[in-house]
């Protein structure tokens, strides 16, 4: 789970990071207003949306000349002029895709006179299954860029979660940023709050791009991208409660309703499998008999005629889908079970993509002779080779 980078900044604030003053807004008089409450004379008007890079991103509705979605404002008549600019919008950024998001959320904030840019991210090091810092002297640009023409420039350790964080991770953040001195403090207390606020709140990711120090020779956290493990947030209510809906794919949202696992690719062969396993063996045959999938999707252990239907309904929303493979084990849910609610669902949604059905457990015979009698053009499958094949022929069978 992700959230906007102003709440990312309170957040981080409590457990100590060094963040300017700042208030949200959700209109342009807000915005005004929220200026007003700050010293000035400088201003950061920031578009608030679950994607960076909006510095250089531009507005589907402003022209190409136009600035982007994190302006400076040296008045309050310029915050009111970039914030109506920015409000209602669509934002499009390299993180973004073409779609672009819209705005409907700013951050106004105090602005800071920038020395250097520095980065400075947490994550989750699946390889050693701790806590890495990942540390950088070339700040606010594409880091991925750095990491690629030169890598040297990047520098990652990780904290042995026995001891937790120890004053020497926090000098090695501070020599990774080549600064001396007090400067060299102030990055060592930085690293030391993010770790906590990491460990404190389950996050998966916190980055810091950029973290900046000022003319007067202070760090701060200028710009912040945290993420958090979704299983973990039953036990921090107070963040879940920062989701914001709007900037989750619709479909994914609508599929977490009904309590699918639905991740949407780019292939062309729709998946409905139970258990996540199942659901990788599945798009892997897809692969080997030269199709992609066009989805992950898990159904779970009880599927029902309302999650069968629902997931039919998710599957055919993405118009890339040209055909649809079910691969469902019956254990505790009993084939024939299955074969009423994939019946009735292709009815209900009226589904015109080829459908091939491979179903294997409990009560297998009574599941497939529903689907032989059910009228449908289903296509019955014997085993996961099987299936495999037959979407695959099928789907490029009514693309001839
Ligand atoms: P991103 O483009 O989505 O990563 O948004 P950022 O918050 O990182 O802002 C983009 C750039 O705007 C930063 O790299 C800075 O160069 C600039 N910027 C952000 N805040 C300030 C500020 O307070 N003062 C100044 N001078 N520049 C800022
Ligand atoms: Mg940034």
């Amino acid at each position: 789970m992700n959230i906007h980078e102003y709440q990312a900044k309170e957040l981080l604030a409590k457990f100590g990071a060094p963040i300017a003053a700042g208030y949200a807004a959700f209109t342009v008089d807000e915005a005004v207003e929220a200026a007003g409450r700050l010293p000035g004379p400088l201003y950061v008007v920031k578009s608030q949306i679950h994607a960076g890079g909006r510095g250089k991103g531009k507005f589907k509705e402003l022209s190409p000349e136009a600035k982007g979605g994190v302006r400076l404002a040296f008045s309050l008549d310029e915050v009111r002029a970039h914030a109506a600019d920015m409000l209602g919008n669509t934002l499009v950024t390299i993180q973004t895709g073409d779609a672009g998001k819209q705005v409907n959320r700013l951050y106004i904030t105090d602005g800071a006179d920038i020395a250097k840019e520095f980065y400075l991210a947490l994550l989750v090091d699946r390889a050693t299954g701790r806590i890495a810092f990942v540390v950088s002297t070339e700040g606010g640009m594409d880091i991925e860029e750095v990491a690629h023409s030169t890598p040297e420039k990047i520098h990652t350790f990780d904290v042995d979660p026995a001891t937790g964080f120890m004053p020497h991770h926090g000098r090695s953040v501070a020599a990774a940023l080549e600064l001396t001195g007090d400067q060299a403090k102030q990055a060592a207390k930085v690293a030391a709050s993010l770790y906590k606020a990491f460990e404190a709140t389950d996050a998966s990711q916190i980055e810091i791009n950029p973290l900046a120090l000022t003319e007067q020779g202070n760090i701060l956290v200028l710009d912040a991208k945290v993420g958090f493990d979704s299983n973990a947030m039953f036990r921090h209510k107070d963040i879940a409660e920062l989701r914001d809906e709007t900037e989750e794919d619709p479909m994914e949202l609508e599929a977490s309703n009904y309590d699918l696992a639905y991740i949407k690719l780019d292939g062309d062969i729709g998946c409905m499998v139970n258990g996540a396993g199942l659901a990788m063996a599945t798009m892997d045959i897809i692969k080997l008999n030269g199709m992609f999938p066009a989805n992950f999707l898990d159904v779970g252990g009880g599927a029902n005629k309302e999650k069968v239907t629902a997931a039919f309904k998710i599957i055919l929303s993405d118009p890339a889908v040209k055909g649809i493979l079910v691969n469902i084990f019956g254990g505790i849910m009993r084939c024939d079970i299955i074969a009423d609610g994939i019946v009735a669902a292709a009815k209900e949604v009226n589904l015109q993509v080829p459908l091939v059905v491979r179903l294997e457990g409990t009560n297998v015979e009574k599941g497939k002779e529903i689907l032989a009698n059910s009228g449908l053009a289903i296509v019955p499958a014997n085993d996961l080779g099987d299936a495999a094949k037959k979407i695959v022929a099928e789907v490029q069978k009514a693309a001839a």
